[in-house]
């Protein structure tokens, strides 16, 4: 099987005129200045050069959230230098990440011309007054709409969504999944609000009118989508921020996070939390009271059993005072595991 490698190409503050009060684009993707096709071809070359693989399959990402509300020249002169190395088969496609109002029939058959096979939309809640609350600047009805025009030009279609927007509750992320569903995504990512200096919701958090969540209501929002969304099949290919230097833990020095739930390993503590679910529930029955168990998984899966830093090992002693050994096994595929009585409590 060819490994998938991604080139994370950031195109930030071009053409966005909203101002959604949980960003400053330029703080989230890293870089102030705007990017140039000269800048695209110099960082495929480059990831290109660091990649280990022969048998690789690699696409080339336009992260930013706006990319096709920029001028039409300067989304076409970065595809361009992309789409050059497809021609070259060095790259497999392009991926890009947009608003769902700048999305139209056009928009997409210009996207097509240049090898874009994913287009990912920045949803962030299906209910208008969370949109609205957080200055959106777009309605549910425009996802609704801009995710069935590219399904229906066969783009692989992306949602990308946020836990704990301003007055959002976890029944309207609940609700805003189930809608998601519906219109079939491919891919999803799942993003908790983090309080970003120089944004309005800097302001409101300050004048308390805005509570962050706390890193373990995040987690047990993200658990409850993830579940939703793996039932449908649905691959959920991230789960938080990616870590940078800015977006890192409020209290580093340069870190732009003023509070919200950050947390370097995230994504792990969803995983583990949902395998320790899992584990517990076919721990509770089984009918003798047990002391020691094996649970055997695939090596994916070790690190998410075990928990960050232990917790699921710790949780599970402290819980039912029960020891676990954990124990690779291959046979079994990423996702299965087995549980094994070792010691009964005479
Ligand atoms: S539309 Fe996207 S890039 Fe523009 S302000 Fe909102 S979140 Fe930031």
């Amino acid at each position: 099987m060819k490994k998938e490698y991604i080139i994370p190409i950031f195109v930030p503050n071009l053409g966005c005129p909203n101002d959604c009060t949980f960003c400053n684009q330029k703080k989230i993707s890293g870089e102030t200045t705007n990017v140039t096709p000269d800048d695209v071809r110099e960082t495929i070359e480059y990831y290109l050069k660091n990649f280990k693989d022969d048998n690789k399959y690699v696409e080339v990402a336009f992260f930013g959230g706006s990319f096709t509300g920029i001028d039409v020249d300067v989304q076409k002169g970065l595809l361009e230098a992309a789409n050059e190395y497809i021609k070259k088969g060095k790259v497999g496609s392009i991926r890009i990440s947009t608003r769902p109002d700048y999305i139209n029939k056009d928009i997409l058959k210009m996207l097509k011309k240049y090898n874009v096979k994913t287009i990912e939309l920045g949803v962030q809640s299906s209910n208008d007054y969370i949109l609205n609350k957080s200055r959106r600047n777009h309605t549910f009805k425009d996802v609704q709409k801009a995710s069935k025009l590219i399904r229906r030009y066969h783009f692989n279609l992306g949602h990308q969504m946020m836990l704990g927007m301003q007055d959002s509750t976890e029944i309207d992320e609940i609700n805003t999944a189930k809608d998601l569903i519906k219109l079939k995504p491919k891919i999803v990512r799942i993003y908790p609000v983090l309080v970003i200096k120089g944004t309005a919701l800097e302001k409101e958090y300050n004048s308390g009118e805005y509570t962050p969540l706390t890193v373990e209501q995040a987690v047990e929002r993200a658990k409850t989508i993830t579940y939703m969304f793996r039932k449908k099949g649905i691959n959920v290919i991230r789960i938080g921020l990616q870590n940078t230097e800015e977006i890192t833990d409020p209290k580093q020095e340069k870190s732009e996070v003023v509070a919200g739930p950050f947390h370097p390993a995230f994504r792990q503590l969803v995983e583990a939390g949902m395998w320790y679910d899992s584990i517990a529930e076919k721990i509770k029955n089984i009918n003798t009271k047990v002391k020691t168990i094996e649970i055997k998984v695939n090596s994916e899966d070790i690190n998410n059993v075990v928990g960050h830093k232990k917790e699921n090992i710790i949780k599970l002693k402290e819980l039912y005072d029960l020891d676990v050994v954990v124990k690779q096994d291959e046979k079994l595929k990423p996702g299965k595991f087995e549980i094994n009585v070792l010691e009964t409590f005479q």
